[in-house]
């Protein structure tokens, strides 16, 4: 069987495939992924060996999926900086490059295609999901061989043997080969191999990465928007090897001295995202720390080779890095027995994410996680340890260990991270008596006690400097779903926000009204479902906190009087005891100017005005949001003629809502129903839903479109009446009188024809429109929208 003639020791050959048949015609494919550089890469250096002996052309691979566990625009961007910098060094070398980057309109696998007729595919043996189960993919349906070598670490993974649990025998055994390793040089190959044919190389449709490009293409793809790139760590080798030659020649010899401090934001390499993504050559960085030398170059290696490394042997020998099951059983079983001690508080998803728990220490490191993506490795030991205070068992504390760290930091996904947080939890380290309470004998370390030897009021300072100096002043009109979480979204992101809003509190479509007799009902949105991914986490958030609850009443369909069940129940969500409460959460920390109408959007230099109906100017601003319905868009999108005119598209239809309070029960199954051949669309009874008061029999009725349009300038009276008279009609039943009764005129209720596009942006004057009609007509469609929004302008921060 064929075998490359280099790194025998850091390759491995995959099963599978067709290692002993003749290999097919095809080039010799390396999929790269977490190796981004053609320097210093084994990976590169076994492709281009198969590429002589088979004398096949050579193909780099490199796609961007939409699919990969927390897959956001700090990631994709990162990634694609990356990207930029392969695509011009494997240019300088003459080595064909391709680059795939998943979206809506291309979610071809174009990887598995080129596999199927590959002589030869040659990767990156990456330890962490979802990377080797692709892996295993790719050696199913490639005829020739599959070859996955360690790019990674100076010890080789396999030549490690197993996982070890302590570092002083990693350290013992790996010694060996690392006193030969640390001095090696890495003599490139000078083989130029014969470039694949064009259709192969560079099909129709194919992007050549161009760092101007990245926010534009990411805003296409389906990821989470909501987290924003870090401009003051962009990705790729250059920006990786400066940062490395500034710390090697100022800061390394003192990294043993300054390295503990986490005020101190240059005492460390902060290299860690470049290794992640195989950036740097980790070779590189041990042969000139190693040539350093000094107290500090040797702790620098200990971290380097020794934590790191072993984490990645750990995490290549046993599968079940992400589990409890892999923690030593004394500490399991301790950390088991104090499961049910009481915990002091359990958090959300939502609060922890946004560093809201009320612990400053914490707050502040999950601030750093959030704004920068990275946090001082003195203080993730104190952050993670917190987590087991905080959530309900082991389980739980390492799968929110997991997400935040791997969402945010943007050396998250690493088997460096499951080192570190393994560690939190006991693994590669003793037990600790006497037991105390939660942690059992696992190390304790709380915030209390870090705090002691942290001044946590500078820390807190340094976490929440501005992402960009001077941060950009931003103004967001309409303070609906959509605004509020664009608003919030940047604002977490350490952008200065002021949202404006024509109405008495934000909400929009998603208000509740409340009547003159302390009555509330929803007049405007119903219900909302949670099917995106990204949502759903917020959804779950404000139930853990009681905000919304599911709405478990019986919807029907009502056609010629007959009411039908649903065949297939919707798992349906309300705000408790109101609608509005969703927004009024979100706009809790946000500056909102209510009873605020923005008239006119004005252009000035260098800045954007936003004008009221009086004239007064109510500030300037550097970019503007417009987070209303369309056509009310379209009006203040008079400075942006191209977005007005897109916005214009979509169609928007009026809604006229009529609530009805009745003393004595409306005696019909169901508690909502969609009405056919009426001039009613839906009916509810508001008092189904959780959290609402029952002393009243509340309904809330919808009119169609049509019938909303014909009436919406008809009398409040007989409005009222005839849609009364249509309920009874509709469930056939005698009418009854009302007690109480309020309406709605909605004009833009509904989007009719959304856009399917997210938002609309114009990077260069700095304006943009957001809102459901952009994206579905729904509450999901607001929330994806703002988030959509908030990804378009935190871009232009990185570009
Ligand atoms: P909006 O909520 O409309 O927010 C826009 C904001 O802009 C408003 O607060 C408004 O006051 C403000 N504004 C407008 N112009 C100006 C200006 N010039 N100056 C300052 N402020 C301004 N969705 C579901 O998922 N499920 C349902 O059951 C459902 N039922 C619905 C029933 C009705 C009757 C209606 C009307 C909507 C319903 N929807 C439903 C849709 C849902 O309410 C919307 O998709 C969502 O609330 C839209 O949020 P938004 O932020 O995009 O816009």
């Amino acid at each position: 069987m064929m075998r490359p003639d280099v790194h025998s020791q850091r390759t491995r050959t995959l099963e599978g495939g067709g290692q002993s048949t003749q290999p097919p015609e095809g080039p010799v494919v390396y999929w790269m992924h977490h190796a981004l550089r053609a320097h210093e890469n084994p990976a590169l250096d076994v492709a281009l060996s198969l590429a002589r002996q088979l004398d096949r052309p050579l193909l780099v691979y490199q796609g961007l999926s939409e699919r990969y566990p927390f897959a956001s625009d700090r990631h994709h961007t990162f990634a694609l900086e990356g990207a930029v910098d392969v695509a011009r060094e494997l240019a300088e070398r003459r080595i064909a490059y391709r680059f795939h980057l998943e979206r809506p309109e291309d979610r071809r696998s174009h990887l598995l295609e080129l596999a199927g007729s590959a002589a030869a595919v040659v990767t990156e043996d990456f330890p962490i999901e979802p990377f080797p189960s692709w892996t295993r993919r790719i050696a199913n349906v490639c005829r020739g061989p599959v070859f996955a070598v360690d790019t990674a670490c100076l010890a080789p993974m396999g030549v490690v043997g197993r996982a070890y649990e302590r570092a002083f025998a990693f350290r013992k055994a790996a010694r060996p080969i690392y006193r030969e390793a640390v001095s090696l040089d890495h003599p490139e190959s000078e083989f130029e191999p014969e470039l694949p044919d064009d259709d192969i190389w560079r099909p129709a449709g194919a992007l050549v990465p161009d760092r101007r490009s990245i926010p534009e293409w990411i805003s296409s793809c389906d990821i989470d928007h909501a987290i924003g790139p870090v401009p003051h760590t962009r990705g790729g080798s250059a920006a990786g090897y400066a940062r490395w030659v500034e710390f090697r020649d100022t800061r390394l010899r003192a990294y043993s001295r300054r390295r503990n401090d986490a005020l101190d934001i240059d005492g460390v390499s902060r290299l860690s995202a470049y290794l992640h993504y195989g950036m740097v050559s980790p070779f590189r960085l041990a042969r000139e720390a190693h040539a350093t030398g000094g107290a500090g170059a040797e702790k620098f290696l200990d971290e380097l080779l020794i934590w790191r490394e072993m984490a990645y042997a750990y995490c290549f020998h046993r599968p079940d890095y992400e589990s409890v099951e892999t923690l030593p059983d004394w500490a399991l079983d301790s950390l088991r027995s104090h499961e049910a001690d009481p915990r002091p508080e359990l958090f959300s998803h939502e609060t922890l994410s946004r560093g809201r728990t009320g612990d400053p220490l914490w707050d502040a490191a999950q601030q750093s996680l959030l704004r920068h993506g990275e946090l001082h490795n003195n203080v993730r030991m104190t952050w993670g340890k917190a987590l087991l205070q905080w959530t309900s068992g082991p389980e739980e504390a390492l799968a929110m260990l997991v997400d935040l760290n791997h969402r945010y930091a943007l050396d998250g996904r690493d088997p460096a991270s499951y080192g570190g947080i393994l560690w939190c939890l006991g693994q590669f380290d003793r037990p600790f008596t006497p037991p105390k309470p939660i942690v059992g004998t696992v190390r304790p370390r709380s915030t209390r006690s870090h705090a002691r030897r942290l001044d946590v009021g500078r820390y807190a300072e340094l976490t929440a400097r501005p992402l960009v100096e001077p941060a950009p002043r931003v103004a967001v009109v309409g303070g609906g779903l959509a605004g509020l979480f664009c608003a919030r979204t940047l604002m977490d992101h350490g952008l200065s926000v002021r949202v404006f809003d024509k109405g008495r509190a934000p909400g929009g479509r998603m208000s509740s009204r409340r009547t003159a007799g302390g009555l509330s009902f929803d007049h405007g949105a119903q219900y909302f479902t949670a099917r995106d991914a990204n949502f759903r986490r917020s959804v779950e958030s404000w139930r853990e906190r009681g905000l919304v609850d599911r709405w478990r009443g019986e919807v029907a369909r009502i056609e010629a009087g007959e009411p039908l069940a649903e065949t297939e129940p919707r798992e349906r969500f309300v705000g408790v005891p109101s609608m509005s409460v969703v927004c009024r959460h979100l706009a809790e920390e946000c500056d909102v100017r209510r009873e605020t109408r923005v008239e006119r959007v004005v252009r000035r230099t260098g800045c954007w005005s936003l004008v009221d109906p009086s004239g007064e100017d109510l500030g300037a601003f550097d970019q503007i949001v417009v987070a209303t319905p369309a056509p009310q868009a379209v009006d203040l999108l008079d400075a942006a003629p191209d977005l007005a005119r897109i916005a214009r598209t979509a169609r928007m239809r009026p809604c006229i809502a009529v609530m009805l309070a009745f003393t004595e029960r409306l005696d019909v199954p169901f508690d909502a129903a969609f009405v056919v051949n009426s001039p009613l669309g839906w009916i509810a009874r508001d008092s189904s839903k959780p959290g609402r008061s029952e002393d009243l029999d509340v309904w809330i009725l919808h009119a169609t479109h049509e019938w909303s349009a014909d009436a919406m300038e008809r009398d409040e009276h007989r409005v009222v009446e005839e849609l009364h008279d249509a309920l009874f009609h509709a469930v056939s039943r005698d009418p009854i009188r009302a007690t109480r009764t309020s309406l709605q005129r909605w004009r833009y209720a509904l989007a009719d024809e959304p856009l399917d596009r997210g938002c609309l942006f114009d990077a260069a004057s700095g304006i943009g429109a957001c809102g459901d009609w952009c994206v579905d007509g729904r509450i999901e469609g607001a929330f994806r929208s703002g988030a959509a929004m908030a990804g378009r302008i935190l871009g232009t921060l990185a570009s």
